[in-house]
């Protein structure tokens, strides 16, 4: 099936979709962006992301480029034209196309870009024995709670993981302490059973999931704490996972090379992994 892209008022085959060669997104990283889940031909948590999405766009003055309920349709029909049940959606807004120069251009009107394709997860066997993850310095801008394209760190990060054969970089601040992963948010359940995660403070994205995987443990009458953690605290937590709307929970089961509890995915992880599943398919 031909994948069908949304670019600035078109919907195009996915390999005739292409942005100006000074579109600011290309040129400066002035662009933020949203990855969406679509299950059973559905957006999932929509409101959430385009709530997101806003915080993004305000904290960097770039306007939006149609409303809240249009954004909302373009998507719903590149979901369609699509025809695939389950997968993801990807949606980028620039600044817009303008002569190169660092200061914001005057009536630019901002880019929207909207694609989608299937996706199915994570693998079995990342599910049934855990991922590994391993720290390094955290060497992102201060803002990372604006949804940005400049992930060049994040890159890096992930890229330095896989070569140490590990799935995914735990990002450690100035301080010593765990802010988040390359493109997931970090959790740890704690000796003392408690479930940790950085604070959604200025230092990490608010993650759609982290937030909805707080609330479900709250629900379930779990000890939450939404405080940040040592490499130390993680080495010796009973559980790890990870949290990412390309993953939802996903358990770790290694931490530079030693084992997380048992080595294996902890109760904790698993019963929130199942639940918050079922609460994506409502
Ligand atoms: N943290 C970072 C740095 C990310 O890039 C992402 C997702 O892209 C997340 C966390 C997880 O966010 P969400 O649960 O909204 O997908």
């Amino acid at each position: 099936m031909p994948r069908v892209t949304y670019v600035n008022g078109t919907y195009v085959p996915h390999h005739e979709a292409t942005v100006h060669v000074e579109d600011r997104g290309y040129q400066f990283a002035d662009a933020v962006y949203e990855v969406l889940a679509v299950i059973g031909g559905r957006l999932c948590h929509l409101d959430q992301h385009l709530d997101r999405l806003e915080h993004s766009l305000s904290a960097l003055s770039i306007g939006a480029p149609v409303s809240r309920r249009v954004l909302s349709l373009i998507m719903a029909r590149v979901v369609r034209l699509n025809r695939f049940t389950d997968g993801m959606l990807y949606l980028q807004i620039s600044r817009g196309v303008a002569p190169r120069n660092h200061t914001f251009p005057a009536d630019t009107l901002p880019s929207l870009v909207v694609s989608a394709w299937p996706h199915n997860g994570p693998s079995a066997e990342q599910v049934e024995q855990g991922v590994a993850v391993t720290t390094l310095p955290d060497q992102r801008w201060k803002r990372p709670d604006i949804k940005t394209v400049g992930l060049l760190p994040n890159v890096l990060a992930r890229q330095s993981a896989k070569e140490a054969g590990a799935y995914e970089a735990w990002l450690v601040n100035g301080s010593g302490f765990i802010t988040e992963g390359s493109a997931t948010n970090a959790f740890i359940v704690a000796r003392d059973g408690t479930l940790l995660t950085h604070p959604a403070d200025t230092g990490v994205l608010s993650g759609v999931t982290r937030g909805n995987v707080l609330a479900l443990a709250r629900h379930l009458g779990l000890d939450v704490a939404e405080r940040a953690f040592t490499v130390a605290e993680a080495l010796t937590a009973r559980e790890a996972f990870l949290t990412g709307t390309t993953v939802t929970v996903l358990p770790v089961t290694r931490i530079d090379g030693k084992p997380v509890g048992e080595g294996r995915p902890g109760p904790v992880t698993m019963n929130l992994r199942t639940l918050y599943q079922e609460l994506r398919r409502k």
